[in-house]
């Protein structure tokens, strides 16, 4: 018992599950299937200068939404594209309490992300607050634990009250009634 400690324990009694097939992965020290990172579509290039969707032509700047409406913010970048197997990930992540997935997305993100973060010299991660009887319900704030993850592997620092402490329940409502 003494060779081992508390992470071994963890390891044995819930062992970490692939974000892609929900299966114990095989092999501790991965994160997700060999097979499985393959099922995953990445969004590459080109894709849109302002919501980060994936787009068929080269020559195009902006998606078809993009060049009708306005969004509230400047840029938005996706790792995946979400289709059915994302579907599913983020679907067991958000309500089947995968909190493991976290790490995954982290290091996926910054494989796609992390070169415009620089660029953007971006600071500071806000994740979006969860409606506190909803995160009472699930146990945890999906975005927040995505935050810390990649606050620890980039020294991004993590401000969870800035939203909180203002009026963006309109924002919220919107948030909450397209993605949680
Ligand atoms: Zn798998
Ligand atoms: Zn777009």
């Amino acid at each position: 018992m003494s060779r081992w400690n508390k992470f071994d324990l963890v390891g044995l009694l819930f062992p970490r599950r692939c974000p892609v097939c929900h299966e114990v992965v095989e092999d501790p020290g991965e994160l997700a299937c060999d097979i499985c990172r393959t099922r995953l579509v990445r969004v590459r290039d080109p894709f849109c200068g302002k919501c980060g969707k994936p787009l068929a032509a080269e020559e195009q700047e902006y998606c078809g939404d993009c060049m009708r409406k306005k969004h509230a913010y400047d840029r938005g970048r996706a790792a995946f594209v979400y289709e059915e197997w994302m579907r599913r990930s983020i679907a067991q992540y958000k309500y089947g309490g995968r909190r493991e997935y976290a790490e995954f997305y982290a290091e996926e993100i910054l494989l796609a992300c992390a070169r415009e973060m620089i660029r953007w010299k971006a600071e500071v991660l806000v994740p979006i607050p969860l409606h506190p009887s909803r995160q009472r319900k699930r146990g945890y704030n999906q975005a927040e634990l995505l935050a810390a993850k990649l606050s620890k592997k980039r020294y991004f620092q993590v401000k969870t009250e800035q939203l909180k402490n203002r009026n963006f329940t309109k924002v919220l409502q919107m948030q909450h009634t397209t993605h949680s």
